[in-house]
């Protein structure tokens, strides 16, 4: 791939140029790494720096844009440093591909035009936020009111909704940069989750950056999605995209990467932003109150004792999305829902002057408010309580998993912290949530719940895929109302999901109990055996043949014993790594099976209203029919004593022979407006990369 660099009066443009026809395709890189294809070659930012950017930098905006296309060297628009070409090269972010289906390093991308006495770019001394608008990034905005917020958005967008929001809440300075990132490749979207680094990257000669923060959450950076815990903060498995930042002299890192949403949405409230945040756009920039990620959002406000009545939300719905399992972001709906339920449960005419609960003017107030009448407060207390019920009751297997830790900050997480502004991140942590004791730390360590809990023992469970969140669509993306999986800075690290020694032993172990689990879950348990195993065995032959090899060389060149247990070292991480992926694949086609079966829920729902009203207009036509029936009988008898009206009841027959071909007329015409409709859901979903066969036989069985 070549690329052009051109300043224009007030943009600045980027454009590659592929060199072979591999070069227009490639995978989206964050999960579930869909096949897209290069739309426009074209990155256009509007912004034109007013100091000369770094070559590494303007090469670095160039790989963030482009990256899955790049097979496999590159020409930059200026030479870039022999630091910035090290960094495409195998251990830190050389391209990826599905070998197996399975989405994993390939091969290093090459530089063609390194000037090897450029100095690598040094950076700057200051810090900017990539602020993505939501309750994560807002709330790192409010603990570091000094850093300027850097925040993209599609070009020629008139909503002001962030930059209000920022203006009249947040000290921090604001840029709004525009930017056709989204709209490179075909399906539309970004081209990888670091598509937030462009207009910080491009701002980084004239604000003189240095680190650059993003709003990333525990349950992203080492939970994957709070399923299951991954060692993010061990160096040599942190994510491949900001170990090449990193490289090239960025720091790119989130202060939050230690901190649950508990702790995000805590400093949201101290910050009194409860009502104003946005953590859904769906209705014309304001929380839908209908969707799974303002329902958790919602819980977490609420925690930290915000009034919200919970009542716009469909119970159907939102049970079936707790269902799931492994439960998606399970650590934080536990905490709350079963803090809430506890909280709602006290009913005022419980409390006496002598009752503990009384004692606490600070719960009394809390509950009731000043004013209101006791009666009508408890009456929206018991609602309350009745949907915390619920949806308790559709996480009761998991409900006593101990969750309170995420209330505490993990301090592994502090060894990304740049060293310039490591203390002041700490400190300003610190005055928000205490952090982790060991024990509480060790147990984050084992955190699993992909495998069904199994008796008590440890609360601690484990089982493996990882369910995406569903939420609404954002206008920009689909007008069809239809649900779409988010791809937003949550999605940092998830794609990122290990399996380890340590889980292997779980499994073993789970297995000896499986008397215990029901039969249902034994299937499960059973598949996950094989499926790992599979994949182990998989693995292990691959490696073995590797080992072979190796070892052959080992006794040509008489390498040292040495030698040989860092060869060995290598092909566990060797091993590690692939098993890693493979369950990552499995992980996500798992992912796409649940957007699958939702988009099917939803499709079924208005067949079926389709096949109502087909068979209210059958019902119809079967009354029609029937009437007919008893006129002709009528008609019989009549015909025998009042000859002279036989005509009369003839041409009603008639009458009634057309209305009933008409009936049936219009049955046909349903039929096919039905047809019709399956069609066109079926093109939506092509759209958006369902698999539309499988649909396609499930409408066919329906209609
Ligand atoms: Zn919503």
């Amino acid at each position: 791939m070549k690329f052009v660099y051109e300043e224009c009066v007030d943009y600045t443009s980027f454009t590659a140029i592929p060199e072979n026809d591999k070069e227009r395709h490639g995978l989206r890189a964050q999960g579930p790494y869909a096949p897209i294809s290069l739309k426009d070659d074209t990155l256009i930012v509007k912004y034109v720096s007013k100091n000369t950017l770094h070559p590494d930098i303007v090469a670095a905006i160039c790989i963030t844009a482009f990256y899955p296309f790049i097979h496999s060297s590159a020409t930059m628009p200026f030479p870039v440093s022999k630091r910035f070409a090290d960094g495409l090269q195998m251990d830190i972010l050389p391209q990826h591909g599905k070998v197996d289906g399975v989405y994993r390093a390939t091969e290093p991308i090459t530089i063609d035009n390194i000037n090897i006495n450029l100095e690598p770019y040094t950076g700057g001394s200051n810090t900017v936020i990539a602020y993505g608008g939501g309750m994560d990034s807002t709330a790192i905005a409010c603990l570091f009111p000094d850093y300027d917020l850097i925040h993209s958005t599609d070009i020629d967008n008139k909503d002001t909704t962030v930059r209000e929001f920022v203006e009249d809440n947040l000290e921090n300075k604001i840029h709004i940069i525009e930017s056709n990132c989204k709209y490179l490749a075909t399906p539309t979207g970004f081209t990888t989750f670091t598509n937030i680094y462009i207009t910080p990257l491009i701002m980084c000669a004239d604000l003189d950056v240095k680190n650059i923060m993003c709003g990333a959450i525990m349950g992203a950076t080492c939970l994957s999605n709070g399923t299951k815990y991954f060692p993010q903060f061990d160096p040599t498995r942190r994510n491949r995209w900001e170990r090449f930042y990193n490289h090239i002299g960025l720091c790119m890192f989130s202060p939050t990467s230690g901190c649950s949403e508990l702790i995000t949405s805590k400093i949201i409230c101290k910050h009194n932003l409860q009502h104003k945040v946005i953590y859904c756009d769906c209705n014309n920039g304001k929380p839908c109150n209908k969707c799974t990620k303002c329902l958790r959002k919602q819980l977490e406000l609420a925690y930290h004792g915000v009034d919200i009545k919970f009542d716009s939300f469909e119970k159907h719905f939102i049970t079936n999305f707790l269902k799931k399992r492994p439960l998606y972001f399970g650590h934080i709906f536990i905490e709350t829902i079963n803090n809430l339920i506890k909280r709602y449960s006290i009913p005022k005419c419980e409390f006496d002057e002598n009752s503990e609960v009384t004692a606490d003017d600070e719960v009394n107030e809390w509950y009731y408010g000043k004013d209101g009448s006791k009666q009508e407060q408890e009456e929206i207390r018991e609602k309350i309580l009745n949907i915390f019920l619920y949806l308790g009751d559709a996480i009761s297997d998991v409900r006593h998993i101990e969750t309170s830790l995420f209330n505490n900050i993990y301090a592994k997480s502090f060894q990304y912290f740049p060293d310039d502004i490591k203390d002041h991140i700490i400190e300003r942590l610190s005055s928000v949530a205490t952090i982790m004791s060991p024990d509480e730390e060790q147990y984050l360590e084992k955190w699993d719940i992909t495998l069904k809990p199994v008796s008590v023992v440890e609360n601690t469970t484990a089982i493996k895929q990882v369910e995406t969140e569903s939420q609404c669509s954002s206008a920009n993306e689909s007008t069809f109302g239809l649900i779409v999986v988010s791809d937003d800075e949550e999605s940092i690290s998830h794609s990122e999901v290990e399996v380890d020694l340590e889980s292997e032993v779980d499994l073993e172990s789970e297995v000896d109990l499986e008397s215990e689990v029901d039969l249902e879950s034994e299937v499960d348990l059973e598949s996950e055996v094989d499926l790992e195993s599979e994949v182990k065995s998989e693995v292990k032959t691959e490696v073995e043949a590797e080992v072979e090899i190796e070892s052959e060389v080992d006794l040509e060149s008489e390498v040292d014993l040495e030698v040989e247990i860092e060869v060995e070292a290598e092909v566990e991480a060797e091993v590690e790594a692939e098993v890693e992926a493979e369950v990552e694949a499995e992980v996500e086609a798992e992912v796409e099976a649940e957007v699958e079966a939702e988009v099917e829920a939803e499709m079924e729902a208005e067949v079926e209203a389709e096949m109502e009203a087909e068979v209210e207009a059958e019902v119809e036509a079967e009354v029609e029919t029937e009437v007919e029936t008893e006129v002709e009988t009528e008609v019989e008898t009549e015909v025998e004593t009042e000859v002279e009206t036989e005509s009369k009841l003839q041409n009603e027959q008639i009458d009634l022979m057309t209305e009933l071909r008409y009936l049936r007329e219009e049955n046909a015409r349903i039929k096919i407006n039905s047809n019709t409709i399956r069609n066109y859901l079926l093109q939506i979903f092509q759209l958006i990369e369902c698999d539309t066969d499988a649909i396609a036989s499930v409408l066919n069985s329906s209609m």
